[in-house]
């Protein structure tokens, strides 16, 4: 797992914390992919939420993952969402499917390839992408 310049141009809002995710942040900018997994039953579940959809225990640890999947869905996206994308694309947007967390799945960006090149089934590795403020985003690489 690497670090390096950022895949979408600057200017982009950084995801705020709130307190359901702020221990995956806290987790991300310690460069540590961690996915909530109930204590109770195991199940792992992702974006981060109080409650267990599986058993409804609040009980829960981190759990660090490997940091490898496969893409099980993508898009690219061709047209600015964000003032600051205008005249930047097209650009690759992932859900991977996260190896070792059951059924989990991230949203992100596969980096250094043509957007046209991602694909259903793609093997990917986490790549650490440095903020501006100092944390660490998640995007992925190809395998
Ligand atoms: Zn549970």
């Amino acid at each position: 797992m690497t670090a390096s310049s950022a895949y979408l141009p600057p200017g982009l809002p950084t995801p705020a914390a709130d307190l359901d995710d702020l221990g995956f942040w806290e987790h991300c900018n310690r460069r540590e992919l961690r996915i909530q997994r109930c204590s109770a039953c195991g199940h792992f579940r992702h974006t981060p939420m109080p409650t267990c959809p599986a058993c409804r225990s609040m009980d829960f640890t981190w759990a660090e993952v490997p940091g490898t999947g496969t893409v099980f869905s993508h898009t690219i996206a061709h047209h600015a969402t964000h003032p600051a994308l205008r005249g930047f694309g097209p650009y690759n947007i992932v859900v991977v499917l996260l190896d070792g967390a059951d059924d989990v799945r991230m949203v992100g960006n596969v980096v250094d390839v043509a957007a046209d090149e991602v694909h259903i089934g793609m093997k990917v590795v986490l790549h650490w992408e440095a903020t501006a403020e100092g944390g660490y985003l998640p995007r992925w690489r190809r395998a």
